[in-house]
């Protein structure tokens, strides 16, 4: 999952970026209003966390643009403590979450996460398809009940397919949400990684969770569970 986190503080950006590395986020920082519009404009993000006091452009004038280019990743809000008018108008600026300083580290972990899921639909934290099921906050995966064994990569493309189950995922977006940006880019990687998820989900041949569509990605298609 790519995050973009804009925070002008460098302590708290710095920890931020090591954190959320650590959780297995592909992580883009910003230092300013300036280049938080640019980013959450230009990168294909899948959530964002935005300070609201930063120089050069706000960060309620950072929402307010990025909304008005119609772009609909879940945005968490930074605030001052008690300072219910800052919560009250991110809001209303387009954001969907606030978090106030200080928090600590696994409550924001906690928040994206949930933002993430609601996005793709999903209300709990253990997304269930047919016989597999993943527990986003374990990061763990199960078939049938039994433990499935996967690298981090494995997991995170697991995770992203799982989280948006019923819809096609370009290669390109794949590539593109999961790896850093000095990473080499070779969708080849993706294929490897989607074939030995196959293999483990699918030893049989007789589920077939991850489908190919030629030319546009993949779809899991196995049918979610409600909740
Ligand atoms: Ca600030």
């Amino acid at each position: 999952m790519r995050v973009l986190v804009v925070e002008d503080e460098a302590s708290l950006r710095e920890s931020l970026r090591a954190q959320l590395t650590d959780a297995g986020f592909n992580v883009d920082v910003a230092r300013d209003g300036r280049e938080g519009l640019f980013a959450g404009l230009e990168y294909p993000l899948d959530v964002a966390v935005i300070d609201l006091g930063l120089p050069q452009l706000s960060g309620l004038e950072v929402i307010r643009k990025v909304r008005a280019e119609h772009k609909t990743y879940p945005i968490l809000i930074l605030t001052a403590r008690d300072n219910w008018q800052d919560k009250v108008e991110g809001l209303q600026a387009g954001a969907d979450d606030y978090l106030a300083k200080p928090f600590h580290f696994e409550e924001l972990l906690a928040r994206l996460q949930a933002l993430l899921r609601r996005a793709g639909g999903w209300a709990s934290a253990e997304l269930t398809c047919g016989p597999v099921t993943l527990d986003t906050r374990a990061q763990t995966v199960r078939l049938e009940g039994n433990p499935v064994e996967l690298t981090t990569f494995e997991y995170r493309i697991l995770e992203h397919l799982m989280l948006r189950a019923g819809e096609v995922i370009s290669k390109a977006e794949l590539t593109e949400r999961l790896y850093d940006q000095d990473f080499e880019r070779d969708s080849n990687v993706i294929e490897v990684l989607v074939g030995r998820l196959r293999r483990k989900l699918d030893p049989q041949e007789r589920l077939r969770p991850i489908e190919t569509l030629r030319g546009r990605g993949y779809r899991f298609s196995l049918t979610r569970e409600t909740g």
